[in-house]
């Protein structure tokens, strides 16, 4: 069977050229005579893999070298627990932005560990806006103000579903994470950037996997990490490298990816985009027709063409197109095509 346009928002598409490298590389890596699976996480091999990986990653965000860039697992949602276990560790207060479902799951996971506050939410309207805050919001004594997007204030922010889609300025924050099968490898792994200063304050209790300090100073080896899953983040960050060169580049080259989508949405008479034009995301893009019983057959139809994946968050309902990094630009078009089609069909 050819291969789907894959909208799924994750885990999601992967670039074509990086599968086939891990498919050429399966049986032999570059001569060691192994998988990556099958090697050994302290081999030679792997250390290059892993080191690589790093120095991508820091090259591309222009990391600055007072952060730790760690590899972990538990995916994201492990970190809502670690967040305040390492860091609400003065005066026990957090400060906490509610921008969707992710946000609203780290709040409540927090919520275990002290005096947690739900700064400003957009749950009144499903989301469909980034809820606007004043600095008088914010507790002076709060250990950390805690965002799920990219954004201006320093805190700890959740960047999962927006990984290496466009320049972030990582001075700005305290901590940075996300779960990597959105935009940068399969599932199973984390990629957290730490500055040092905020290390080695983790409450006794925290599970050891968890205590950012030790994971920090056993270089994301403290046990066996997710080597394949880091072999192919570092294979698709040497695809951005080469293939754009820079995130200014990625982020040109999602822009006008989703604006392909975006005005097509502004201009159909039965498709609309549900979420406010100044806080809509790049890659991730909702919307619905009026009618249920439309959507559910544009879905069907969608599917059997070969866009998979378009059903909208059990949340929301509606229709979904993650269209990240990996999603070509044909991939989107083809879609609006037949977006048009349908609605010509079923006007
Ligand atoms: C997908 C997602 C998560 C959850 O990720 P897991 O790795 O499955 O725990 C958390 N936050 C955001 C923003 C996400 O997009």
């Amino acid at each position: 069977m050819a291969r789907v346009y894959n909208f799924s928002a994750g885990p999601s598409t992967l670039p074509e050229s990086v599968l086939a490298k891990a498919g050429a590389e399966i049986m032999d890596y570059n001569g060691s005579g192994q998988s990556v699976m099958e090697m050994s996480h302290r081999s030679k091999w792997f250390d290059d893999i892993i080191k690589e990986a790093e120095v991508l990653m820091r090259e591309l965000y222009k990391i600055p070298d007072n952060y730790k860039v760690l590899f972990l697992q538990g995916g994201a949602s492990a970190q809502f627990s670690a967040i305040p276990l390492n860091f609400m560790n003065g005066s026990g207060k957090a400060d906490y932005i509610i921008t969707g479902q992710w946000a609203k799951k780290a709040f409540q996971e927090a919520q275990k560990y002290g005096d947690v506050k739900a700064v400003a939410s957009s749950a009144d309207k499903t989301f469909s806006y980034i809820p606007k805050t004043k600095p008088e919001d914010f507790r002076d004594d709060a250990d950390y103000v805690y965002i799920c997007m990219n954004n201006t204030i320093y805190g700890i922010a959740d960047v999962s579903s927006c990984a290496l889609s466009e320049p972030l300025d990582i001075s700005k924050f305290g901590v940075v994470y996300f779960g990597a099968q959105k935009n940068v490898a399969p599932a199973g792994l984390v990629v957290a950037i730490i500055r040092e200063d905020l290390l080695g304050n983790a409450r006794d209790i925290t599970p050891v996997m968890m205590n950012y300090k030790i994971q920090a100073d056993a270089e994301s080896l403290y046990n066996t990490p997710p080597c394949w899953t880091i072999y192919i983040c570092k294979l698709v960050l040497d695809w951005i490298k080469e293939e754009f060169g820079s995130l200014d580049a990625m982020k040109a080259h999602n822009e006008k990816k989703a604006k392909i989508l975006y005005d097509f949405l502004d201009s159909s008479k039965m498709f609309r985009g549900t979420v406010v034009p100044e806080d809509r995301s790049l890659m991730n893009v909702p919307f619905v027709t009026d009618s249920e019983e439309l959507n559910a057959k544009f879905i069907k139809e969608a599917t059997e063409a070969g866009f998979v994946n378009l059903k909208g968050h059990r949340t929301v309902g509606g229709m979904r197109a993650s269209i990240y990094n990996a999603m070509p630009i044909e991939g989107v078009e083809k879609l609006v095509a037949f977006m048009k089609a349908f609605e010509e069909a079923n006007a």
